[in-house]
């Protein structure tokens, strides 16, 4: 790969980029894998009603003047309410049956918040957002019980996580003795009325992986960073490439850097550390500008933008 090909990028990837409006602009993600088996199980329309009803949450909080902390919020506790999605209830099960919730936070002026392995919180983003403002932390490991009671977030017991649907998907795909390859998360950027960016990111991880690994979406840099007036970016897909790619970190690298426009940033990134791995996945960014880009080198990734109440949307 030459140098002009670092930052133009050269991979095959499926790129959609929405102006900037000169005012707020949303983003979410459903994840992007597993798409022939979720749409078998119930359609894509459901999946499409989900997305346009995280994004009304969301671009409800950006249209009154919220932040964009709060919009992305929003937008992903919504996914993570709906048992479709790969996040909250509905989640992927590891390969003992368990539930275990990853999720982060991350504002532009550069604070973080993650959990891994959560059981106990009904919204893990609200819960990494907790972390992120009232404990000198940046990422707690099976936040215990009390913990989350103490900040008040609404407790649930583990089993509410699990759906039949996820199940039996553990089930198929243990007796076919494949590996640990389906995936989906969520995830939301912003950029708010005042210029600010954020994103957030929530999953169970992967279907069948073992109990205790941690994948991208906690871990800042990976599955989700944000700095103002450069980028906001929420990763789904195979974690372990996204960790070892530090990608979402990547993408901001490329634009801060050495120049980069945002959607080449993303494809060069994906060429670079993605793809030549043999993996797949995708992102959502919002640039400094309000500029929105979602890419995905998976055959399809569920998504919703917009800079308005009416969302494009994708699956
Ligand atoms: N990136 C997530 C993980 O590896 C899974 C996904 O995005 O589907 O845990």
């Amino acid at each position: 790969m030459t140098a002009a090909d670092m930052i133009r990028g050269t991979t095959d990837m499926q790129i959609h980029e929405l102006a900037p409006s000169g005012g707020p602009s949303l983003a979410l993600h459903g994840g992007a894998g597993g798409r022939v088996e979720e749409l078998a199980l119930d359609g894509r329309a459901a999946y499409e009603d989900g997305l346009a009803a995280a994004y009304a949450a969301g671009w409800a909080v950006l249209e009154s003047g919220g932040s964009a902390l709060d919009a992305v919020c929003a937008s992903v506790e919504v996914l993570e309410d709906d048992p479709l999605f790969n996040s909250g209830r509905g989640a992927a099960l590891t390969s003992t049956g368990n539930v275990e919730l990853d999720a982060s936070v991350m504002t532009g002026s550069g604070s973080a918040g993650a959990v891994a392995a959560s059981r106990y919180a009904r919204n893990p983003v609200r819960l990494a957002r907790c972390v992120m403002e009232q404990t000198g932390h940046v990422l707690i490991v099976d936040p215990a019980v009390d913990l989350v009671a103490g900040f008040g977030l609404e407790v649930v017991e583990p089993e509410y996580f699990v759906t039949d649907a996820r199940r039996q998907q553990l089930e198929r795909v243990q007796a076919a003795r494949a590996a640990a390859s389906r995936h989906g998360t969520v995830g939301a950027v912003a950029r708010d009325a005042a210029g600010s960016v954020a994103a957030a990111t929530s999953t169970g991880g992967m279907v069948n992986q073992s109990d205790g690994r941690v994948g991208d979406t906690p871990i800042v840099g990976a599955g989700v960073y944000a700095r103002d007036g450069v980028v906001a970016i929420s990763c789904t897909g195979h974690g372990e490439s996204f960790i070892e790619g530090v990608v979402a970190h990547d993408v901001f690298a490329r634009i801060r850097y050495a120049g980069a426009e945002l959607a080449d940033a993303i494809a060069a990134a994906f060429a670079a550390e993605i793809d030549s791995r043999g993996s797949t996945g995708g992102l959502i960014a919002v640039g400094g500008d309000g500029r929105i880009v979602v890419g995905h080198n998976s055959p399809a990734m569920f998504s919703a933008h917009g800079t308005s109440c009416v969302p494009e949307v994708h699956s």
